[in-house]
C-alpha cells in the first residue's frame, strides 16, 4: 500500500495489513476495536484524540492515563488541565480549536512507558491521523512523542527549541504538562516554546 510505502520507517508487518480508512470516524472506529498489542487487554477505554478535524496546529502525548483511560478522552486529568491552560491562556485558542492525540492509545498498566512493540503497533493510527487532519504544526509533549514521531533519540532538553520536519510539517518539541506540574521552573522555557508557536500559526 502506498501509505506505508512512505511511511515504512520501522514498521512491524501487523501495520502493514491494515487497510486504512481515510476520514476519522471510520479510523476511529477501527482505533476502537484494535487489539494489535497487550494494552488492548487492560484498558478500560481506548483515546483516539478529540479536536477540530481540519485543527492548524495538533498535539500529540504519549499514552492515555488513568483519567483518559476511564473517560476514553485525551488529556483530562491533571496534566490535560495543565495542556488545557497552555492552550488558552498562551496561544489564545479554545481547546476544541485544536487536535488533541496521543503516540498510543490505549494506557499502559500503571502509566508505565509504552514499550516499543506498542508504539510500533499504534504508530499507524498516528500517522493517518496526521495525514487526514493535516495540520500547519504538530507540538510534540516529551520525550516519548517526540523520539517516537521523529525516529530520533535527542534527549527533550536539547530537542525543544528547535523546529522539525515531519513530512512537510513543522514539529515543535516541547515539555511534557506532566513534567511542568513536577517541574514548575520548567514553565519559562516552555512559555517561550508556546511564543514561538505561536509566530507560525
Ligand atoms: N498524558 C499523556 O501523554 N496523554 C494523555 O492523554 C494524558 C496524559
Amino acid at each position: 500500500m502506498k501509505m506505508f510505502d512512505e511511511y515504512h520507517d520501522g514498521f512491524s508487518d501487523k501495520e502493514i495489513n491494515i487497510n486504512m480508512p481515510e476520514n476519522l470516524v471510520k479510523l476511529k472506529e477501527i482505533v476502537l476495536n484494535c487489539s494489535l498489542c497487550n494494552l488492548a487487554k487492560t484498558k478500560t477505554n481506548t483515546v483516539f484524540g478529540e479536536g477540530n478535524p481540519n485543527a492548524e496546529i495538533m498535539f500529540i502525548g504519549e499514552a492515555p492515563g488513568r483519567e483518559e483511560d476511564l473517560q476514553g478522552r485525551p488529556f483530562v486529568g491533571r496534566s490535560g488541565e495543565m495542556l488545557t491552560k497552555m492552550i488558552e491562556n498562551v496561544l489564545f485558542l479554545k481547546r476544541d480549536e485544536v487536535y488533541i492525540s496521543n503516540i498510543v492509545k490505549c494506557r499502559p498498566p500503571q502509566n508505565r512507558d509504552p514499550q516499543i512493540e506498542e508504539i510500533e503497533s499504534c504508530k499507524g493510527y498516528l500517522l493517518k491521523q496526521i495525514e487526514i487532519i493535516k495540520p500547519k504544526i504538530i507540538v510534540t509533549l516529551g520525550r516519548i512523542a517526540f523520539q517516537s514521531l521523529l525516529n530520533d533519540t535527542t534527549p527533550i532538553t536539547k530537542a525543544r527549541g528547535k523546529i522539525y520536519n515531519f513530512k512537510g510539517i513543522k514539529v515543535i518539541p516541547t515539555f511534557h504538562p506532566s513534567y511542568l506540574l513536577r517541574n514548575p521552573s520548567k514553565k519559562k522555557e516552555a512559555l517561550r516554546d508556546l511564543q514561538f508557536i505561536k509566530e507560525f500559526l
